[in-house]
């Protein structure tokens, strides 16, 4: 498909900021085909970053009001002239038939902001390899030289922590709750959270947003104060994403805390241990697809399952029976 000149071109493309470019580089680094694998690790290569974008990962659950939320925010940076990527990162997408962002009613305004590029997420069932998909391709918009890069996913509980680690700032935008109950926000998200934003805060539903954003506030202090803080983050914000109120604040509090840790050297030390991090899933999940790939390795598999599930051996002994001939035969 694409030979070695057309990299070169390719990579040409990308680094000017052509938007076309860039969505045939994603779609290249999306395919699974070997020689694709080969033509996209070239190009990644070849590209490297042009400087670095602020990643900022969205996350909230349907119908909390994202791709509101990402319509007006992101109008709202390309007003300031900045230049915004979407992603999305959504594990479920192969299920439900279609990506997230595949609707092409959503973000119908940005979509044709000529400073904005939205990517559909890439439909495949394994988070992992979704995983890899969306980090390359943030890697490609800061080639680009997108100035904020947006990942947006759905509140489906791994999903959360796929996006943090690779994003420099983490966003949740929660909707108003009923009385004083918490959204049921499993503990481990609300640690993730940099910046929570309870949407809606309009009409009938204002006074409802601002006492679960109180709600909210008063948890986060409860949380242990992080090291990669400044005081009073993470914090609560009330926010409309329909009427586009309360984004700006929302955005001088991601640029305090993004300065804060560009000049604590947070920032850095944090892409740092997220790179060591993909660095290990990566050789994981090679590792598993080497076995996988291999039908003697893959049968034995199978067989130490079978073994687990009807209580025929504990699950140290069924893994000890796939991995002892396969040490022996690697010597
Ligand atoms: P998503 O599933 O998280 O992407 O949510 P959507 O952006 O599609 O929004 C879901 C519904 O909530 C839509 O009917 C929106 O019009 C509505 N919505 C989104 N943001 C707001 C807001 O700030 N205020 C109000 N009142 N409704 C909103």
């Amino acid at each position: 498909m694409v030979n070695a000149v057309d990299i070169h071109a390719l990579a040409e493309g990308v680094r000017s900021g052509d938007r076309r470019s860039l969505a045939r580089a994603i779609t290249l680094v999306e395919s699974d085909r070997a020689d694709h694998r080969i033509d996209a690790l070239a190009l990644l290569d070849m590209l490297g970053a042009k400087k670095q974008a602020l990643r900022i990962g969205l996350s909230g659950t349907p119908g909390v009001g994202k791709s509101t939320f990402i319509e007006s925010f992101g109008l709202m940076l390309t007003g300031f002239g900045k230049r915004v990527a979407v992603l999305a990162v959504d594990p479920s997408s192969a299920r439900s038939g279609g990506s997230i962002l595949g609707d092409k009613t959503r973000m119908d305004h940005l979509a044709r902001d000529p400073n904005a590029f939205i990517r559909p997420s890439p439909s495949q069932t394994q988070l992992g390899g979704v995983a890899r998909r969306s980090r390359e391709a943030v890697a490609l918009c800061e080639a680009a030289g997108f100035d904020i890069v947006l990942i947006e996913t759905v509140g489906v509980g791994q999903s959360e922590t796929v996006v943090a680690q690779m994003a420099d700032l983490f966003v949740l935008l929660l909707a108003p709750a009923g009385g004083d109950e918490l959204q049921g926000v499993k503990r481990g998200i609300m640690e993730m959270a940099d910046l929570i934003l309870v949407n809606k805060a309009d009409g009938d539903l204002k006074a409802q947003a601002t006492r679960t954003c109180a709600d909210y506030a008063g948890a986060l202090r409860l949380l242990r104060k992080r090291a990669q803080d400044p005081d009073g983050f993470p914090k609560a914000l009330t926010i409309s994403a329909l009427e586009a109120a309360g984004l700006q604040t929302a955005w001088e509090e991601m640029q305090t805390l993004a300065d804060w840790r560009q000049q604590s050297s947070v920032w850095q030390s944090t892409r740092d241990a997220q790179a060591s991090y993909w660095f290990s899933e990566d050789v994981r999940a090679g590792l598993l697809s080497i076995l996988q790939d291999d039908p003697q390795t893959a049968a034995q598999v199978a067989q130490a399952e079978k073994d687990v599930r009807s209580g025929l051996k504990t699950p140290a002994a069924a893994a000890d029976a796939v991995l002892t001939p396969l040490l022996k035969r690697l010597h």
